[in-house]
């Protein structure tokens, strides 16, 4: 058992990590602020593989391990949370679907254009009616007509559409075919029909875009299916277990960046004649945040490793996110505790860290569903 990352790992963490505190923190608070994201600091993301974490070198990927991928998204966390939430969203969603299950010919339609640094892609899942039931749920329909689908519906909750070359698109393509009824397919955002609409006003991650998307009679080429047409339910399953492991990695970096609030703040501010880090009940939310960040940082690089190993990785996917997710909003929480009232101003990181981090326990799974999964493999397996 070896606990070290390896020599490149390192490398490419500090890499990350510089970039990110030259291009993405000094930021944070004006992405927020703005509701906008710094095409900048994303337009130079291309250096360092962070548009194409596992796409291959041949379409400007940087075709990384799910360790050194999962090391990239803790960095970005740490910086900024709608960074690094539409970066991990564009990698995880949609880069991965079409690296995995794209054709030679959608591959070299999408990713060098989703790699370059211009574009952050889109995986369009949820509706306002499905979230956690989306075999249950999903009502956009694809019907066959010639040689195109005609897609009807309306998606909600979407990362990253207004930024998108191309919006993977969950669709019902057989009503009687069960979880067997599904496909995905992928859809330009100028195709006729398609309405993408204003960003939500959301509490947290503002300057990620978030949007409602609606398909009026919309045409794509049946070529546009991505992988086997019925297939889109089990391509997504297999799509939010690898999602897992980098919203698990994105709490811990916006749990680390709150710790690191809270700690410089406790050595400084003085009560009774002393920092309050010398108190007691201050020293044990720090102790407990240490202890919890690291248990959770190492379940997420447990199941990236796993996966790098071709071995099952969902449990421990599922069990990395949700520990991650808490972990990141009790951290935050305890942080805000040892600013006081400053914790509840603008003024001070903690405030936005805080509010960012409330989506990991409910995008790209719930709490509750990671629990569901957590004890169907469980009751499965003993
Ligand atoms: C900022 C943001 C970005 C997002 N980005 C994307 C994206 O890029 N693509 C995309 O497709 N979606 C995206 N989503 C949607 C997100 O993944 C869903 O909101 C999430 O899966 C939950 O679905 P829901 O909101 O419909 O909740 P529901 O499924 O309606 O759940 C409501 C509550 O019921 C609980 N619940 C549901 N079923 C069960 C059960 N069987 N047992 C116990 N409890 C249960 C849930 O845990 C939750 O507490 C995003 C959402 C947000 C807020």
């Amino acid at each position: 058992m070896d606990f070290e990352l390896t020599q490149e790992q390192k490398m490419y963490q500090r890499a990350v990590r510089d970039f990110c505190e030259g291009e993405v923190k000094p930021y944070a608070a004006q992405v927020d602020e703005t509701g906008e994201l710094r095409w900048e600091a994303i337009q130079k993301m291309p250096m360092l593989g962070l548009t194409g974490l596992q796409v291959p070198e041949d379409y400007g990927g940087a075709a990384l391990d799910t360790v050194s991928a999962s090391i990239a998204v803790e960095e970005l966390g740490r910086a900024c949370g709608s960074t690094a939430l539409s970066v991990s969203a564009h990698n995880g969603l949609c880069c991965g679907p079409i690296t995995h299950w794209g054709t030679t010919a959608q591959k070299e339609r999408y990713l060098p254009k989703l790699t370059s640094g211009n574009h952050l892609g889109a995986l369009a899942l949820t509706e306002p009616g499905a979230g956690s039931d989306l075999a249950g749920g999903v009502r956009t329909s694809a019907v066959k007509e010639g040689d195109s689908w005609i897609i009807d519906g309306s998606k909600a909750w979407i990362t990253n559409p207004k930024y998108a070359p191309v919006i993977i698109t969950l669709a019902r393509t057989d009503k009687e075919a069960g979880t067997r009824g599904f496909s995905m397919i992928l859809v330009e955002p100028q195709t006729d029909g398609l309405t993408i609409h204003p960003p939500e006003k959301k509490m947290g991650l503002k300057g990620s875009p978030t949007q409602m998307l609606s398909y009026d009679e919309v045409r794509v080429p049946l070529d546009a299916t991505l992988g086997d047409e019925g297939r889109g339910f089990y391509q997504t399953m297999q799509t939010l277990d690898n999602g897992r492991i980098s919203i698990g990695a994105l709490s811990v970096g916006l749990a680390q960046a709150a710790f690191e609030e809270a700690v410089k703040y406790a050595k400084q501010r003085r009560t009774f004649g002393k920092p309050i880090a010398e108190h007691q009940a201050i020293q044990w939310m720090i102790a407990d945040a240490a202890l919890e960040i690291e248990a959770a940082r190492l379940m997420v690089y447990r199941a990236a490793w796993l996966k790098d190993q071709g071995r099952d990785f969902s449990r421990a996917a599922a069990m990395a996110k949700l520990m991650a997710s808490e972990v990141a909003e009790k951290v935050s929480r305890n942080a805000i505790q040892i600013h006081g009232s400053y914790g509840y101003s603008r003024e001070f990181p903690v405030e936005r860290i805080y509010r960012d981090q409330r989506l990991m326990t409910i995008g790209e799974g719930t709490s509750e569903i990671q629990r569901l999964v957590i004890a169907r493999k469980v009751l499965a397996e003993m």
